[in-house]
């Protein structure tokens, strides 16, 4: 995200009016502190039940602010929908208790190469605006005598997104959780995503999309990140 900022910056630098609204962009990126996602001590505390309803209270206070006629039929289950789908659906994987349960197998093939699982699509939300992060990811890793089912892979890129999210930080959490559910450091990810934050309001750029890398072990190695990638360029 910063980098396609900064590329934007560049390029309209004469615009003060866009380059006002880069710097609003480049100001929220900065807030990201840590992998973790920031949560409350008291996050879980109520139940799916109570949050829905109270979310469903708020938004209808936010619709009915900006005009609209809650009495009218399509709009008067709105609230309740987007509670619940924020809670049960695009939010969920906030939750700890939603984390895919990952039961790791000996590597009985005796495989010691790289495994890379391409095109990996995912949905998240930008914590910032509340938008959608539309992305693929590429994950690669080497078997430390252990392996997991390659639908994992995917379970657990999922799981992260379900989240509001900063690109820089979801790829971390994935990394992260890969190195400690396989035991091994031989993890490489890579994530492209559209974030429509970008491309639907503010800067309006619908072609720019944003890409981060992160790896250890092996993947230091260049040669080691060229094959993970003419991999991930194979299954394109
Ligand atoms: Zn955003």
């Amino acid at each position: 995200m910063l980098k396609t900022c900064k590329n934007l910056l560049k390029k309209n630098a004469m615009n003060n009016q866009i380059e006002k609204e880069l710097f609003e962009l480049l100001g929220d990126e900065h807030q990201m502190t840590s992998a973790e996602t920031p949560l409350r001590p008291d996050a879980f505390e109520k139940s799916d039940a109570e949050k829905m309803n109270t979310i469903e209270k708020h938004f209808h206070m936010i619709m009915e602010e900006m005009g609209l006629d809650m009495t009218d039929d399509s709009l008067r289950g709105t609230p309740h929908r987007v509670a619940k789908m924020f809670i049960q659906e695009i939010f969920s994987g906030l939750n700890p208790a939603n984390k895919p349960k990952i039961s790791v197998f000996e590597n009985s093939y005796h495989y010691d190469k790289m495994l890379v699982e391409a095109n990996i699509r995912f949905n998240s939300t930008c914590e910032h605006h509340f938008l959608p992060i539309i992305g693929k990811a590429h994950v690669g890793y080497v078997s430390n005598g252990k392996v997991i089912g390659l639908s994992k892979l995917n379970r657990i890129v999922d799981y992260f997104a379900r989240r509001p999210q900063v690109q820089e930080r979801m790829i971390m959490q994935v990394f992260n959780e890969l190195k400690t559910v396989l035991n091994t450091e031989d993890v490489m990810v890579v994530i492209e995503a559209e974030h429509l934050c970008v491309s639907s309001r503010g800067i309006k750029d619908s072609s720019s999309f944003t890409s981060t890398i992160q790896y250890g072990g092996i993947f230091n190695e260049k040669e080691n990140r060229d094959d993970f990638f003419n991999l991930v360029n194979k299954e394109k």
